[in-house]
């Protein structure tokens, strides 16, 4: 392997270091601990695990994890409620809705009730169109991950050739507007992208963001890149990621695995955008 392996637990376990610290001053100043709401709606168990670690994660760094479970059949109405009471709740800093949800709700409808201060998702179209322009905002956590994960690794930004495959509001286009707000030079790839190897092989910095094992293979890949697979892909061989980790760690300069990339990133981001918001609405910023 030429490449070199960024550590995403270890880069997470660091962020996760500084939001501790942040807790521990935003509760000596404010007499109370900054607090991030979970709902789960449904029995789906991989939300739940993922639920119970982000939950496990909060109270770790000195936050307080405030949970909420709705039933499979409940009621969309009832969903819609809980928003707008953990809104109007001084106690609550974020909202964590976990999706996907069962089909009776409609996500778009559950997401845009939040209040975009509380969005520590940065799924909200406030947070989305802030970032778009290039003004603050809380920020989408995956896509943050990222930054922070090239930033871990010295890969420079400003000016690079950044090239994303997926185009999704959850991590291809917010990344895309980092990357823009960091001077790089962007190209989104999607599933109509026609020749995807001949725009890959130009990039500084790749990243994969479909859902699909392998599709990244050594001969897409530009010598001396830094590759950030996000791809999370349960296969009978375990988890996987977009990218043909061994083959291409033999071309990239740096590259992340999976498991033990981005994944840890994503939660570390969602801890730091809680403290974010919670210093935002104790300040004279309420409202974003
Ligand atoms: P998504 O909404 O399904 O989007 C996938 C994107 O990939 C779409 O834009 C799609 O194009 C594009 N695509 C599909 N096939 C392609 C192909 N053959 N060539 C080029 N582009 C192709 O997925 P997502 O929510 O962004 O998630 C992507 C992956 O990241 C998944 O594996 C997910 O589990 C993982 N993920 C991981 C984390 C983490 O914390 N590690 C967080 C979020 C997501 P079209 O738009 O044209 O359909």
């Amino acid at each position: 392997m030429a490449a070199a392996v960024i550590d995403g637990k270890a880069v997470a376990a660091g962020v996760r270091a500084g939001v501790a610290e942040g807790a521990a001053a935003f509760e000596a100043e404010h007499g109370r601990r900054a607090g991030l709401a979970t709902v789960l709606v449904g029995d789906d168990p991989a939300s739940h695990i993922y639920v119970g670690s982000k939950r496990k994660l909060t109270e770790e760094v000195g936050m307080r994890s405030i949970h909420h479970e709705l039933a499979a059949d409940a009621e969309p109405a009832e969903l819609l409620e809980l928003i707008g009471e953990l809104n109007a709740d001084p106690e609550v800093d974020g909202i964590l809705v976990q999706i996907p949800l069962p089909e009776a709700h409609d996500p778009d409808a559950v997401v845009s009730l939040i209040d975009p201060a509380k969005d520590v998702d940065g799924l909200t179209a406030v947070n989305a169109g802030l970032l778009a322009q290039g003004r603050p905002g809380l920020v989408a956590c995956t896509p943050q991950g990222v930054m922070e994960l090239l930033d871990a690794a010295g890969t420079p930004v400003e000016g690079a050739e950044a090239v994303i495959i997926g185009r999704s509001i959850l991590v291809g286009r917010p990344l895309a507007s980092l990357f823009l707000n960091a001077s790089a030079t962007v190209t989104v790839c999607h599933s109509r992208t026609r020749d995807l190897a001949e725009v890959t092989r130009r990039a500084d910095i790749l990243v994969a963001a479909v859902g699909s094992p392998g599709l990244v293979t050594a001969d897409m890949v530009k010598p001396g890149a830094t590759v950030i697979d996000v791809g999370t892909n349960r296969t009978d061989g375990g988890l996987v990621g977009d990218v043909d980790f061994q083959a291409v760690g033999a071309v990239a300069g740096a590259i992340t695995p999976v498991p033990g990339g981005v994944g840890p990133m994503t939660i570390a981001m969602l801890l730091k955008n809680t403290l974010r918001a919670a210093r935002w609405r104790a300040s004279d910023h309420r409202r974003l």
